[in-house]
């Protein structure tokens, strides 16, 4: 859709950006050939497969059929702009990438309108190219089917880059990939028209869609004696235009009538292709950013001249429609559902089964011989630039090496946080003293707000408890641990039970710690169903994830970073020493934390196996393709299930000891439990595949100054590799953190510098 009016609107408030060089159009084309005389035109259809409100699928093919036969009928050279985001609805995306092809079939040209149909002038430009790279995946693979390929691109809101700097910049990046700019010269309104149609289409009123086809047939009249006008005025002679028209029923039931007002005033038609190689099609002395040419040079010349009105009535139910309404309900999918949504936007039909940790008999038993468990055994290096150079020093890191390798965890990995995250607003929902043990503590209830004006269906609150030692003479370090809420009358099974002796929060008070739970899935669920909600869906509006959005790992991440925020403003807390501690899923969560957020001061990652700290790369345990599976896909982006299928694990650009890179300097913490024996947590987690990442991120942290493992042999369990800044240890107890507490806190005691708490008197 596009707003012809705010092109006047840009005209009046006077975005005025000089572009060089002139030429003079009027000389030169006013003496061409006779030819030039002629009337002549080439149609343009955005917003494929469908404009304006969705209707069901029947509807979409009848629409859809009668436009390309008036098309075919009339023998008019066409191009049909797509929005590919239009084909991604549950259970109608390959009907919809079916129309599709029927248009190209019609002989209709496809061509690119980004994806997602944003507006350039609102979205900075490496975000929009990369819509726009998103925006072809389908028309490419149907326009190759014919032998050939899209070149032409139309700007959403026909909003050009916001200065010509950056309108040529974009236009050289589309350049380099095969497609140029498809301006235009004449609308007709047909987006707004639309709404007062669609409303008496559903009442069935036959005599005001009669009377809305007229009116709209006579605009389009108009549009084009406002197009010849601007043109004779501006350039003394007619000039080859281009018409934009948007599919929708609109057209669709009034197109022969819609090519016989064209052909009455004598027009023929033309390709684009053609219509371009009219020398307006350059640019002007003063840049607009808009793809509207006459409105482009009428700014340039300084002329400014009345467009035709549209009726009343008809503008009127178009405000009606743009009024905000009670937010559309988000989409209810089911994992299973919007797991295959994903594997239809990245054009996957299958993908290989996880290992089968339940039967080793099965076909797919999950490996646990050593000697199969290294298929790839050359690992990414971290310490390579992508341009094939060495890094050498730590600015070269930072500057260069650290954001590659960040920026293929966000495409490919974990997903990108979105570039405007709601506002979370803290609140104490409760102050107590308590007694933990022989010491007393103030403990907080907080809440997280998120602010949810942008979509207020979606509400969500970050549930965080903080608890300080009483008497604490100053502020205190605190460890954040992500808490699993387990249902009422739920016991934790053998080798999850604590240790005896003093739990983990007061073996921290013990030292002059504070602690803090924060719940992961109280801001984003663990599983796929809830990807529509939380904090995830909320940002999409409810809607499915795109295939670079950020999965619930990163969300945790985002909410960890969120409750660090708070404790900076709380005064009990030293927020210079907070670290971050979780289990398993939440282990993995707590190194994705600790990689992304360096505020945390230490990491303690227990037990978290792949999609952590174990290596992609490795033929043991839990394997890629598991995380890529309907029951856990949720935690990664959706870029990731391409590895299971139809990509490998060593197409990987980035594997799990550059994530423990992105940690250093930082001291890191990596806990397991036994591989065998009594209360072992198993093989699963894969405790040598994480340890093997662990020596391979080594080179970093001594590039950074620091000591790694100081071994790449693997140790004997219960031997505690903790003399430099990244440590391994697996203790001899199950799939927990509880006995390794002891050596993590005296790890940490290098790092956190604290003040043991009095322990309470009997007296008190
Ligand atoms: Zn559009």
């Amino acid at each position: 859709m596009i707003n012809r009016r705010h092109t006047l609107l840009l005209f009046l408030v006077g975005e005025i950006l000089i572009s060089s060089g002139t030429f003079g159009l009027e000389r030169t084309q006013s003496q061409s050939e006779p030819l030039q005389q002629q009337k002549v035109i080439a149609f343009t259809i955005d917003d494929l497969p469908l404009n304006g409100p969705r209707t069901d699928l029947e509807r979409l093919r009848v629409m859809t059929s009668k436009t390309l036969d008036s098309i075919q009928r009339n023998k008019i050279p066409t191009v049909g702009f797509v929005n590919e985001s239009l084909l991604y609805v549950p259970n109608e995306t390959d009907a919809r990438i079916a129309l599709l092809r029927q248009w190209a079939k019609a002989g209709v040209e496809l061509g690119n309108h980004t994806f997602a149909h944003v507006g350039f002038k609102d979205t900075p430009l490496a975000q929009y190219q990369d819509d726009f790279v998103r925006g072809d995946a389908v028309t490419q693979s149907i326009m190759k089917e014919s032998g050939s390929k899209p070149r032409y691109f139309r700007h959403p809101f026909l909003q050009m880059g916001p200065t010509l700097e950056q309108e040529k910049r974009f236009e050289s990046f589309i350049s380099e990939r095969g497609y140029k700019i498809a301006p235009i010269t004449i609308g007709n309104m047909d987006w707004m028209v639309l709404s007062a149609y669609l409303k008496a289409r559903a009442m069935n009123d036959t005599a005001t869609m009669t009377r809305v086809s007229e009116d709209y047939l006579k605009l389009t009249e108009e549009e084009i004696d406002y197009g010849e006008k601007v043109a004779k005025e501006l350039f003394g002679r007619p000039v080859k235009h281009i018409m934009l028209l948007h599919a929708n029923e609109l057209n669709a039931d009034n197109f022969d009538a819609l090519v016989k007002v064209f052909t009455d005033k004598g027009y023929r038609f033309i390709s684009l292709e053609e219509a371009l190689t009219d020398p307006i099609y350059q640019y002007p002395d003063k840049y607009l950013p808009t793809s509207d040419w006459l409105g482009l040079w009428s700014f340039s010349k300084d002329k400014k001249f009345d467009s035709p009105v549209v009726p009343e009535y008809i503008r009127k139910a178009w405000e009606e429609d743009q009024k905000p309404k009670p937010a559309s309900p988000s989409t209810e999918l089911t994992a299973e559902q919007d797991h295959k949504l994903m594997m239809q936007q990245l054009g996957i039909s299958s993908l290989r089964p996880g290992a089968n940790p339940n039967n080793p008999n099965s076909s797919n038993a999950a490996n646990y011989d050593e000697a199969k468990a290294n298929p790839y055994p050359n690992l990414p290096d971290p310490l390579t630039l992508k341009n094939g150079k060495k890094v050498k020093d730590a600015q070269t890191w930072w500057k260069k090496r650290r954001p590659e390798i960040v920026e293929d965890f966000d495409r490919e990995i974990y997903g990108r946080v979105p570039l405007n995250t709601p506002k979370v607003t803290w609140k104490v929902v409760s102050t107590s003293r308590e007694k933990n043990g022989d010491f007393a503590v103030v403990v907080k209830k907080l809440v997280g707000q998120v602010d949810n004006s942008s979509y207020p269906d979606i509400k969500v609150d970050i549930d965080l408890t903080l608890a300080t030692p009483e008497q604490a003479t100053g502020p205190v370090p605190v460890m954040i641990e992500f808490g699993f809420v387990f249902p009422p009358g739920f016991r934790l099974p053998a080798g999850f039970q604590p240790p005896p002796g003093p739990t983990w929060q007061q073996q921290l008070l013990a030292k002059g710690w504070g602690y803090a739970s924060l719940i992961p899935t109280s801001f984003q669920a663990d599983n796929g169903a809830g990807l529509t909600k939380g904090i995830i869906g909320l940002c999409n509006k409810g809607q499915p994830r795109k295939p670079d959005d950020w999965g619930s790992l990163r969300a945790w991440a985002w909410g960890a970073s969120r409750a660090l925020d708070y404790l900076e403003t709380d005064k009990s807390v030293d927020a210079k020493q907070v670290g971050i501690e979780g289990l398993s899923r939440y282990g993995k969560a707590a190194l994705v934390t600790m990689a992304y957020d360096q505020r945390f001061a230490i990491g303690f990652i227990g037990s978290s196996g792949a999609g952590g700290a174990k290596l992609f790369r490795r033929n043991f345990g839990e394997l890629v393709e598991n995380l890529a599976g309907s029951g856990e896909y949720h935690w990664m982006a959706g870029n990731f299930l391409k590895y299971a299928g139809p990509l490998t694990w060593n197409d990987l650009p980035v594997d799990a000891h550059e994530l423990i890179a992105l940690c250093a300097p930082r001291p890191t913490f990596i806990s397991y439990g036994a591989s065998s024996g009594p209360g072992a947590e198993g093989q699963w987690v894969d405790q040598r595949g994480s340890f093997m990442a662990a020596v391979a991120a080594g080179p970093v942290f001594r590039l950074l100054g620091k000591k790694d493992l100081g071994t790449a042999e693997f140790p004997q369990i219960e031997t505690a590799l903790i003399t430099g800044e990244l440590a391994f240890r697996q203790h001899k107890g199950g799939h927990t953190t509880g006995p390794n507490w002891p050596t993590f806190l005296e790890f940490a005691g290098r790092y956190i510098k604290s003040v043991p708490t009095p322990v309470l008197s009997s007296a008190q």
